[in-house]
């Protein structure tokens, strides 16, 4: 394995190369913590979203899809707390203009007093007294900017959840215990924002709330948590690389009763990329008291009404790719080359076949293009006539591409293909009339 204080370096500039992740607006000198997906990238979190809505939505009876808008009415953001407490303690330096969170541990001394040494320009005295700031971004509604018509691009897909609860509830028939699941962009103005896409402005969430009856909470709560990292570990990324991390008593959220990360051993350590939290019947009570709609529930069995907690599933869709980026990374020397390889689930990769004539005459390129031809109407595979094979493969490695397929002089005299594998470069020679299949038990979800 490469040392792990480069592979972030390395994994972006492949990223880039590649087409997976691109800084947002590069042309004008990029836009800070805003990025966007290439091709390839786009195939990959377009894959695990996709996992991810067939897991929970299509797989189970007892949970429904939601996609609620980003705009919202602002009283949903005052119920939530997000208003008065979605916010960071923020210094800045007077002399050099940088800011800093005021729990930086780079910060010497209390900011705000003369003894506090700025960790940028090593001034003393410079810094700041804490500063509350908001992390939600404000926009206006209408022609008028004035406060009146100020709303937030949501900073969480949740409360789209909650305020839609009974709706889903009434309209899909559920009954206690149900679920409603949502993927969809997120906002937050994060004052420390960096390590590539771990922490963005714009990003997006995958989120399921289920809802439960009190006293039945910390058993759902148990279940969904074993239930996540399971599917975690069923997407290929290395169980030994990931654990759950208990929220400590000051960590917990004031609401919650009880709550786990799920962190990866990133490069630059381990770092949360999901949660399960149980939020008990706080933001349902609140909702409630906001907009003065009952928003309890009526168990036909028992006849008794109570509002149902709530156990929730909050993944990023793009930190879950990045962990699939990080822990897919590979280099190693084969017959004396050095090859980078991407393993990424079949399931995930972007392409899920590369189709090369080995020479582009004799035949090869017209079997090589039927070939090719049969695939793309079930897969999204890539035709490459251009270069030595050995850089084909390499070039496919660095995609992630878990088949390669090559049409040789043998291929037009008995219509057979060889296949490599990706990860024990292993080839196999296949008919052509069982390449779809022999692709499709290999790389279904
Ligand atoms: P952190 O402590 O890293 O800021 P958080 O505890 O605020 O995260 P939650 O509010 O629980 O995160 O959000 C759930 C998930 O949404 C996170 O696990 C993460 O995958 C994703 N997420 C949150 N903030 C960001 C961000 N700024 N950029 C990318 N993904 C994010």
């Amino acid at each position: 394995m490469p040392s792990t204080d480069n592979v972030m370096d390395k994994l972006v500039s492949l990223a880039k190369r590649r087409g997976f992740v691109f800084q947002s607006s590069e042309i004008y000198g990029g836009l800070g913590s805003v990025w966007d997906y290439g091709p390839l990238g786009v195939e990959l979190k377009k894959n695990i979203k996709e996992r991810w809505w067939r897991s929970m939505v299509h797989a189970r009876e007892d949970i429904e899809g939601l996609d609620a808008a980003i705009l919202m009415h602002p009283r949903v953001w005052e119920a939530s707390g997000h208003v008065a407490g979605f916010t960071d303690p923020l210094v800045d330096c007077k002399h050099c203009k940088n800011r800093f969170r005021a729990d930086d541990p780079r910060i010497k001394g209390t900011p705000g007093q003369p003894d506090a040494q700025c960790p940028v320009c090593g001034s003393r005295g410079t810094l700041t007294a804490p500063r509350m700031f908001n992390l939600m971004f404000k926009t206006f509604m209408g022609p008028v900017e004035e406060a009146a018509a100020v709303v937030y691009l949501r900073p969480e897909t949740a409360q789209g959840i909650y305020v839609n609860y009974l709706n889903v509830l009434q309209s899909s028939r559920q009954k206690i215990p149900f679920g409603i699941a949502q993927i969809g962009k997120a906002f937050r103005n994060e004052i420390t924002p960096g390590n590539f896409t771990f922490r963005t402005r714009e990003f997006e969430q995958m989120e399921m709330q289920f809802f439960v009856k009190p006293g039945t909470d910390q058993e759902w709560f148990e279940f969904w948590r074993h239930e996540r990292m399971k599917w975690l570990v069923e997407l290929g990324i290395r169980p030994e690389k990931l654990r759950f991390h208990q929220h400590t008593k000051e960590e917990l959220a004031h609401y919650a009763k009880d709550a786990y990360d799920i962190q990866y051993e990133f490069p630059f350590g381990w770092q949360e990329f999901e949660g399960i939290h149980n939020r008990t019947d706080f933001d349902l009570s609140r909702h409630q008291e906001y907009s003065g709609k009952k928003l309890d529930y009526l168990d036909p069995a028992t006849n008794e009404r109570f509002v149902p907690y709530v156990v929730e599933t909050s993944a990023g869709a793009d930190r879950t790719a990045l962990v699939t980026l990080v822990d897919a990374y590979g280099e190693e020397e084969v017959a004396g080359e050095k090859r980078v390889v991407m393993r990424l689930h079949p399931a995930l990769a972007p392409l899920k076949a590369a189709v090369f004539p080995l020479v582009n005459k004799d035949g090869m390129p017209e079997l090589a293009r039927r070939v090719y031809d049969d695939l793309r109407r079930h897969y999204n595979v890539f035709y490459d006539d251009g270069g030595s094979i050995g850089r084909r493969y390499r070039r496919q490695d660095e995609a992630g591409t878990p088949f390669g397929i090559t049409i040789d002089g043998q291929s037009t005299a008995d219509a057979t293909v060889t296949v490599r594998d990706r990860d024990t470069l292993q080839q196999v020679r296949i008919h052509t009339d069982r390449v779809v299949s022999y692709l499709g038990e290999r790389v279904k979800g």
